[in-house]
């Protein structure tokens, strides 16, 4: 895959705080956690660097990154509560890594998001 810093978490370069695997998906630690829970949950097989950049062809694996973070929250006994997941595109949004990832951000009531 071309590289990435997340790359280099994939491949077991730079350490992180590892959280799930599967096939297809990590998901870790954020190092700076803007929640009590903050997991990031990437595609391992090939970069995507932005959800504009996703087409067609990355549906399932689209859809199978917003599943794995709803059965790992399931898991951490956060969905009865609650948690927010967000994807980051580009200069507005404040994306810092270009490799297509979700925040998964949850343990306390959050606030409202997203206005300039
Ligand atoms: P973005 O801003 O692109 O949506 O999200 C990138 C996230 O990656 C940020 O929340 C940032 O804290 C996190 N991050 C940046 N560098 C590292 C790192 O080396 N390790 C981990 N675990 N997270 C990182």
């Amino acid at each position: 895959m071309s590289d990435t810093l997340f790359g280099r978490i994939i491949r077991r370069e730079i350490p992180a705080a590892i959280v799930y695997e599967d096939e297809d998906i990590l998901g870790f630690r954020d190092i700076a956690p803007q929640a009590p829970v903050h997991v990031l949950f990437i595609p391992k097989q090939r970069v995507i660097p932005t959800l504009d950049d996703a087409t067609a062809a990355d549906a399932e694996l689209l859809g199978r990154l917003l599943l794995a973070a709803a059965a790992w929250a399931r898991s951490q006994g956060l969905a009865q509560d609650g948690y927010r997941v967000v994807m980051n595109c580009r200069e507005h949004a404040g994306q810092t890594v270009f490799h297509l990832h979700l925040h998964l951000l949850a343990g306390a009531p959050l606030g409202r998001f997203g206005t300039p």
